[in-house]
């Protein structure tokens, strides 16, 4: 496994934002983890990358135990976050939004090849090269967010919520991406998603938490057949409604 969470429990103060999580995300898949708003996986993401400390249990990464490491030594061993709302700099041009990504990297030729890379996945990211980054869209910054993670040379690449704010159509598109990230360069990924739709669609293996606790785990294509899940988290139809929109959660439900 590249990835083995095990018992990780994360506090804010008095409050348990996540408790007794069980996870792993292995070698060249995607890992999709769903939740409604404040399940735990914002907090999830940012104990694993370091942004937040557990309380308890354990992260191996690469069967190390990276858990309570600095956000940064986190980076340098290949766990990459891409957190909620891309974060660009603004002022920065989006070339030098993507070599920010790189700045621990030495190899020129190898990053200019992931630059490359970076501009077959988005060429709209090329065609705006020079422009400052706080300037386009919602959806061109979480390319440049993505794309700029990638630059670092990820093992795992993290992304916290990628389709927050899109329309659907640029929503299909970052996760085709992320698909064709994982098959032409073998990056594992670890998502976590409130649009279960998507997830679903585009993931390999599939976790589902409620409340701060993981309620389900299998592939995504056997979350899908689900009649429980299809009915909490898939609006009852299954697939993405009539309008091709992912219909968003409708209610709590307990998991045994
Ligand atoms: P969202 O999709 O809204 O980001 P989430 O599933 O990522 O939701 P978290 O952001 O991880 O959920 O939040 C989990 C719980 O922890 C929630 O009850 C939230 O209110 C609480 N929480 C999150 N951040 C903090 C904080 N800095 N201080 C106190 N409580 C927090």
């Amino acid at each position: 496994m590249l990835l083995d969470v095990q018992n990780l429990e994360t506090w804010y103060g008095p409050i348990a934002a996540m408790k007794g999580v069980n996870l792993t995300v292995a070698e060249g898949r995607i890992t999709a983890v769903l939740g409604a708003n404040g399940a735990g996986k914002t907090t999830l993401l940012n104990t694993l990358a370091g942004v937040v400390d557990p309380f308890k249990g354990k992260v191996l990464f690469e069967g190390v135990e990276v858990q309570g490491l600095d956000a940064d030594a986190v980076a340098r061993r290949g766990l990459v976050l891409v957190p909620e709302g891309r974060q660009v700099y603004p002022f920065l041009s989006v070339r030098d939004n993507l070599m920010m990504g790189a700045f621990a990297r030495r190899d020129r030729d190898a990053i200019a090849r992931d630059i490359e890379r970076v501009h077959q996945w988005f060429p709209r990211l090329k065609e705006r090269d020079t422009q400052h980054a706080g300037l386009l869209s919602g959806g061109e910054q979480q390319m440049v967010a993505i794309g700029r993670a990638y630059l670092s040379a990820p093992k795992l690449l993290m992304l916290d919520e990628p389709s927050l704010g899109l329309s659907p159509m640029l929503t299909q598109e970052i996760f085709t991406i992320i698909r064709r990230i994982r098959d032409e360069t073998g990056t594992a990924v670890l998502v976590v998603e409130q649009n279960a739709a998507v997830a679903l669609k585009h993931g390999d293996d599939g976790y589902i938490m409620e409340l701060g606790r993981i309620v389900a785990a299998d592939t995504c294509a056997a979350l899908s057949e689900k009649e429980d899940v299809r009915e909490a988290y898939l609006g009852g139809g299954g697939g993405e409604g009539l309008s091709g929109t992912a219909q968003r959660w409708k209610r709590r439900k307990t998991w045994r």
